[in-house]
This record gives C-alpha cells, sequence and structure tokens, in this order.
C-alpha cells in the first residue's frame, strides 16, 4: 500500500493548512512526469504479480485459531537475508513489503516477469519459493496461508491477545483493536488515524447477513456505542474499523505496456472485465465469523477505508466541504481515459475545475487530465513533516500520497521517474486472493494473456461506465459465478487503428454496440452464439504464438482449471467454506460459525494449501507442474531481453 518514507507522519489537523499546498505541487510533480514521459516508448512488456498473506496461529488444544501479529519480525528477517543476499551477488528472486495488519505480508517477484511465455512457468515456481521463504521463520502452529481471515473481529481473535479501547483509540472499534495494526512503520496507525479524524466519526461497515434455517430475523445486535446504535443496519453484519478491509487479502497484477495510449487503452478494456474476476475469484464470504451473503470484499473494504466527511457523504448539507462525493476513495472506477471510449463515460465525475485547466494548458491529454483532476479531489492523509518541501522537478511523493490513497479497481500509473527502465502500467487489482499457488498463478496466467489478446487482436470491451460500476456491486453477491448475469458486450468487436498509430472504438451509434446479459461462464467460455469466450480467444491467440510444449501444457492447465470455475464445475473458495461451515457438527444454521468450525475449516484449508489434502471440490484434478524447472536458456533468454531494452532506454 503506497509509500514507504521514513518521517514523522502528519495528523488530519496538522495536514489540513497543507491540502491545497500539496496538490498544488502534487500536480507539478504529475506534469513533471507526464511531459518527461508521455512520448516514452517501452517495446517490452513485462508484469508482475503481488500476493497478500495472512499468519496465522493455531491452539490445537482449545480448537481455535488466531492471527499472528509477527508479521514485522517474519518481515525483518526475510529483508535481512535480502540484504544479505545483495552484499553476496546472490539474485533476490522475491521481494517482501508490509500490509497494513500485523498478520500480513505482501510478496512479490524479485524482478518483473517479460513477454516470454515461458513464463508462465516461472510464476508458479516463485509463488512456491516465496510461501517457502517465510515458512522458515514460523514456529510450529503458525502457518502462511493466502487467504482472508473469517474471524476478524471475533473475540480473542488475535495472538498475542490485544485490547479494545474504545475511548483512547484512533478506530475506536467495539472489536478490532488499533494494535492489530501493523506497527513496524507509524504510516499505517497514521492512515487509521487520519482516515477517522477526516471523516469525523467512526467507520461504520454493513454487510448483508446469510440467512439461514435458525437465524434469528430480523438479525439485530445489540449495541451500547451511539455510532453502532446509529449505523447498524437490521439483517447486517455491523463492522467498525479500517482493519475490516483491507485486512483482507488480494491479489494484483501490474502490467507494463508500449506507451501511454496503450496504457490507457488497456485501463479502459480492463475495466469491465473486472467485476467478471471478482466473481469468479470469490474468497471472502464471512466476516467477524458470521456467514455474509456476499462472496467477495470489495464494498467491504470501500467501506473501511471512507474517509469522506458527513457533508461530503450528503448527509449534511455542504459548508466546509466542497463537493459532494458518491464514492468513498476505495471504490470502482468512475472514468475511462482513452479518448475514443470518452461516449461511454457516462458517470459525472468532480473535479475542480483550475486543476483540470492547470493540466490542459499545461498539455496533458484532455481526457488523462480529467483522470488526474478527479483522483485529486481527493485530500492527502498520508504527509511528513520533514517532506513538505519538495523539488517538483525530480520528487514524486507529494503526486504519490494521491495516487497511492486512491483504491480503484485499475490504476494508470505512470513511469516513476526520469531514467527509470520502468514504463507505462496499469494495475489490475480486483482480483481475491486464492488459497493455493496454483489458483493465484491460474488467475495471474489468465489475466496477463487477456492483456496479450486484447492487445495483439485489438478487442473492445468497454461498456458503459456505468454498467461497468453496476456489475461490479453484482460481481459480490452470492454465488455471483452460477446466478448472476452481467451486462457485457456479446459481439466481438475490433478497434480499428488510425494513420497515426491510435486506437479508435467504432461509433457508439454504430450497429456492432450491442450488450446482452451474460453469465460469467459465457463471457469465459462463450455463450454458443456470437461470442466466443475469453479464454477460448486466449487459446486461439496461443495456437498462433510460439510455445514450447511444457510451457503449453502449463498454460492449459491454468486456462482449463479457469473454464471450469467459470462453468461451476468447481467451487470457488467462497462456496467452499460455506459448503464447509454449513456441514459443520457445530454449526447451529444460526449464520454465526462458532470458533471451533473456523479451527477446523482453516486447518483444512492450510492442508490444501499446502498439498497434503486433496480437494478435487476446489482445484478439480489439476496438478500443479511444479517440479519442472525452467530451463536456464528461458532465463539466458529473458535476461538477454531485459538488458538491451535498459540499454535502448540509457541510450
Ligand atoms: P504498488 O504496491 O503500488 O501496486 P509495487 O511497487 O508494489 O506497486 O509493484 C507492483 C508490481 O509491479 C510488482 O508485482 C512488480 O513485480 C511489478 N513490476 C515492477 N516493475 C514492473 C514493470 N516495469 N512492469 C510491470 N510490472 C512491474
Ligand atoms: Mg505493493
Ligand atoms: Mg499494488
Amino acid at each position: 500500500m503506497g509509500l514507504l518514507t521514513t518521517g514523522l507522519p502528519l495528523s488530519w489537523e496538522e495536514i489540513l493548512p497543507y491540502v491545497d499546498y500539496i496538490k498544488e505541487h502534487g500536480i507539478a510533480q504529475f506534469l513533471s512526469i507526464y511531459n518527461k514521459a508521455k512520448h516514452r516508448e517501452d517495446n517490452l512488456f513485462r508484469w508482475g504479480d503481488e500476493i497478500e498473506y495472512t499468519i496465522v496461529k493455531f491452539d490445537h488444544e482449545a480448537k481455535k485459531v488466531r492471527v499472528c501479529l509477527r508479521g514485522d519480525e517474519i518481515l525483518k528477517q526475510l529483508q535481512a537475508q535480502a540484504e544479505v543476499n545483495d552484499m553476496m551477488g546472490t539474485d533476490n528472486k522475491t521481494i517482501w513489503a508490509p500490509e497494513l495488519c500485523g498478520y500480513m505480508i505482501e510478496g512479490t517477484p524479485g524482478h518483473p516477469y517479460g513477454a516470454l511465455l515461458a513464463c508462465f512457468n516461472m510464476v508458479e515456481t516463485n509463488m512456491i519459493k516465496r510461501r517457502k521463504e517465510v515458512q522458515k521463520h514460523l514456529n510450529e502452529d503458525e502457518a502462511l496461508m493466502s487467504m482472508s481471515f473469517p474471524a476478524l473481529g471475533a473475540l480473542d481473535f488475535t495472538y498475542p491477545p490485544t485490547k479494545i479501547d474504545m475511548k483512547n483509540s484512533y478506530g475506536k472499534s467495539m472489536w478490532f483493536s488499533d494494535e492489530v495494526i501493523h506497527q513496524g512503520h507509524p504510516r499505517y496507525t497514521n492512515l487509521l488515524r487520519n482516515i477517522n479524524q477526516r471523516r469525523g466519526e467512526k467507520i461504520s461497515i454493513n454487510v448483508p447477513i446469510f440467512k439461514d434455517e435458525k437465524t434469528p430475523w430480523p438479525f439485530t445486535e445489540e449495541f451500547e456505542c451511539p455510532e453502532a446504535k446509529k449505523n447498524a443496519k437490521e439483517n447486517h453484519i455491523y463492522l467498525d474499523h479500517l482493519g475490516f478491509g483491507p485486512g483482507c487479502c488480494c491479489l494484483q497484477i501490474t502490467f507494463q505496456t508500449i506507451n501511454m495510449e496503450e496504457a490507457t487503452w488497456l485501463y479502459d478494456q480492463l475495466a469491465p472485465i473486472t467485476p467478471i474476476v471478482v466473481a469468479l475469484s470469490a474468497a471472502t464470504p464471512i466476516y467477524r465469523s458470521y456467514l455474509a451473503d456476499v462472496d467477495s470484499r470489495w464494498d467491504v473494504i470501500s467501506a473501511s477505508a471512507d474517509d469522506r466527511t458527513a457533508e461530503e457523504r450528503g448527509i449534511v448539507p455542504l459548508k466546509n466541504s466542497k463537493f459532494i462525493l458518491d464514492k468513498a476513495r476505495y471504490a470502482c472506477l468512475s472514468c475511462y481515459i482513452h479518448e475514443t471510449s470518452q461516449p461511454y463515460n457516462d458517470i459525472k465525475v468532480v473535479y475542480e475545475d483550475n486543476i483540470l485547466q492547470k493540466l490542459i494548458d499545461e498539455g496533458v491529454d484532455e481526457h488523462v487530465a480529467r483522470h488526474i483532476a478527479h483522483m485529486f479531489i481527493r485530500d492527502p492523509i498520508q504527509v511528513y513533516k520533514e517532506r513538505l518541501e519538495q523539488d517538483d522537478e525530480n520528487a514524486t511523493e507529494h503526486f504519490e500520497t494521491i495516487q497511492s490513497s486512491v483504491w480503484n479497481n485499475m490504476r494508470f500509473k505512470p513511469p516513476p521517474s526520469d531514467n527509470s527502465s520502468i514504463g507505462w502500467r496499469v494495475e489490475f487489482r480486483p482480483t481475491e486472493v486464492q488459497l493455493t499457488d496454483f489458483e493465484n498463478a491460474a488467475y495471474c496466467c489468465f489475466v496477463v494473456l487477456l492483456t496479450r489478446v486484447i492487445v495483439s487482436y485489438n478487442l473492445v470491451f468497454v461498456t458503459n461506465i456505468s454498467t461497468v460500476n453496476q456489475n461490479m456491486r453484482i460481481s459480490q453477491k452470492r454465488d455471483a459465478v452460477l446466478n448472476e448475469k452481467f451486462l457485457f458486450r456479446n459481439k466481438l468487436i475490433r478497434c480499428e487503428m488510425t494513420s497515426d498509430g491510435k486506437r479508435k472504438i467504432p461509433d457508439k451509434n454504430e450497429p456492432s454496440f450491442e450488450t446482452a446479459e451474460m453469465s460469467v461462464n459465457e463471457i469465459i467460455n462463450g455463450d454458443g452464439k456470437e461470442f466466443p469466450g475469453l479464454v477460448p480467444l486466449i487459446f486461439q491467440y496461443l495456437d498462433e504464438a510460439e510455445t514450447d510444449v511444457n510451457t503449453r501444457e502449463t498454460i492449459t492447465q491454468y486456462l482449463t482449471f479457469i473454464q471450469k470455475r467459470a462453468a461451476g464445475e468447481i467451487s470457488t473458495l467462497a462456496h467452499w467454506m460455506r459448503d464447509f461451515v454449513q456441514g459443520h457438527p457445530k454449526y447451529a444454521k444460526d449464520s454465526h460459525v462458532p470458533d471451533e468450525t473456523v479451527y477446523d475449516m482453516i486447518k483444512t484449508m492450510n492442508e490444501i494449501t499446502d498439498g497434503t489434502k486433496e480437494c478435487p471440490k476446489l482445484l478439480g484434478d489439476f496438478k500443479s507442474k511444479t517440479e519442472r524447472e525452467v530451463t536456464s536458456a528461458v532465463c539466458r533468454a529473458e535476461a538477454a531481453i531485459v538488458a538491451a531494452h535498459e540499454k535502448s532506454v540509457v541510450n
């Protein structure tokens, strides 16, 4: 989650007098990046994944599992090893970073992957390596799990225990102590403090509860806390702390594009795909040990990080705030940025006119300018006292502090700075993390290859942006992959290329613009009519590309797995977890998941992760191909491409 600067983080009150100053310089910094990079060409596809993990601790005697707050301790050990490797000239194959909660840790590959399809043989291997590296530092009763912990906020859910202090904490939660937030760097507690301070009251999240045979109906809980009394909705699981949101884990994928135009275009084409992947990766059906009526965490995170004031939320008339804002800063995106997607921008976005004008006057593409100006309606919430004054030509922190704290399903990432080997990128952010490395590799492979297909065949997926937002809401429903329909383009359309090499989407009024209600299965596997399906399109691309037999076999496994999930032949993790709970002897069919059920479930999930338990319901009969080491020839070929590219950038 963004910048890790050293320094004294400012409270929201301390930031307030500098808000306009930081935005002004953030925009100046963006302009500097933009002007240096606007014509940049990187003839090199690159990509990388980020996986968030939860560390748990089993208490086998009490049949209880807790989150283990040793994330920072383990992270420091991993980073110390990485430093030793650097000194010894040993290549680091992994990178470790802190995450919002003390029981979390984020792992990425040591280097981004390249364009060679043979890279897909390295992805899962690297994920396995990551897991092993952490496991070396775990105690016997601890486990590293790529999942969202279902009992966050339940009684005594942390190890070591943490104290609830509703009066003197920043979060003021009834269930989630501020001590659970990562303590190794002040930025995390500061984020919590500032989100709450800016909002002016504590966080309030309502997740629809799943109604089972014996769920008391209407479902209500008695609260003494006045905010909960006011905000908790009937038939909902009430949550009240930032940690409930980003404390759930996710999988993100970043791709580098050839140039800015391709980045804006890919950003737009992938946006309509994001809800489909939310439904397909659903893995978060339980909150505070209650079964929810949703399968994914998206809206929960959105509400957990909602720093809008009461005025901005439209609850009281505007007085001190500038705008009424329809969405929190963590939300589905509201505008496309490629020129030819503009007719599909049917949501009114707010921005400050002077910021938009400044960007346009300085030569920024009008639509990119609108995206940036819209992002800059959010205030900086992470500012360091020592770093207020910056050289806007070379520093990027005031831009990044806004950019990295507006969390949408897609992110448009300009190159970090001049002379960097990193180019224009987009990030695909909605995917729920999966239990096994095989699954996580499969989702990465699917999304990354889809980008190749979109770029190679110039495919068009944009539909009205309001439709994408509506699909995002639908995608989180219980068993959306099986039961829901999404408005999606049901005809394959290619964009035209104009004489200056830019893409142009056919006119919205042409007959080719058509959407239909489609299931995830129809979107992924084809509707048997005109839409061939995303995975068959990828197979077509692979048939035309050069791949060795091994790679093709690996990719085929991943894609076939995705196809079966989409067809409902293999369960999502959310579905599997519901089944487990509902079949557990200790579950009383009242929507509440007892500790012992959570314990048995997570123990089973851990066995599935480490491969000691087979689980065809969740994984089919797929076998990981991880014993296969990537041939050194592939590594050498990759390295040569990267080296040649870096040379060309320097020149
Ligand atoms: P953030 O947390 O802001 O999304 P990170 O710096 O943690 O960003 O990196 C995100 C991902 O970007 C990692 O998976 C990394 O492997 C990948 N990555 C790094 N360099 C490149 C590049 N040049 N092109 C594409 N992806 C890259
Ligand atoms: Mg990251
Ligand atoms: Mg990221």
